[in-house]
């Protein structure tokens, strides 16, 4: 899906990445360029702001207000609302950095930019074409699929 997304978002903006969605992250656009925007894209735009959510459905903007208080809570309601699955798959996942979609590359193509311990434990990585970023199923992995796991308890 395409969302667009401002201020208070940073976090469940890579989550989005993550997940595989196209979403726009906007901390600087005032409200009148974000609903402009989320409608000539023809994004969904995701605000904790009442008054922008409201004035952008008034002008014809597909607008949708965020209001869990955790991030497991946030991903809970957005995959409800919008009908998707809190599963990663890398195959389309995006750069939480940056929202390119990341490629799979061969280790020996990373090789010199990762900790030698991280060679030892993984042989799967991905690359961002556009940050450069690299990723692999590091530790944090875990945590990942919990939040996920608990986002989904919570539907
Ligand atoms: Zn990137």
């Amino acid at each position: 899906m395409r969302f667009i997304t401002n201020g208070m978002l940073g976090k469940l903006t890579r989550w989005l990445r993550m997940l595989g969605h196209d979403v726009e992250y906007s901390g600087s656009l005032d409200d009148d360029k974000l609903i402009d925007r989320a409608k000539t894209e023809k994004r969904i735009l995701l605000t904790r702001d009442l008054r922008l959510c409201q004035r952008a459905i008034t002008q014809g903007a597909n607008a949708f207000l965020v209001d869990g208080d955790t991030g497991t809570r946030k991903l809970a309601q957005l995959s409800k609302r919008f009908n998707f699955k809190l599963e990663i798959d890398v195959e389309i996942s995006r750069c939480p950095k940056c929202n390119a979609s990341i490629e799979s590359v061969p280790i020996e193509k990373v090789i010199d930019r990762i900790p030698k311990a991280t060679i030892l434990y993984h042989n799967e990585f991905w690359k961002c074409p556009s940050c450069e970023q690299i990723y692999w199923r590091g530790s944090h992995w875990k945590r990942i699929e919990k939040t996920l796991r608990e986002a989904k308890e919570m539907l």
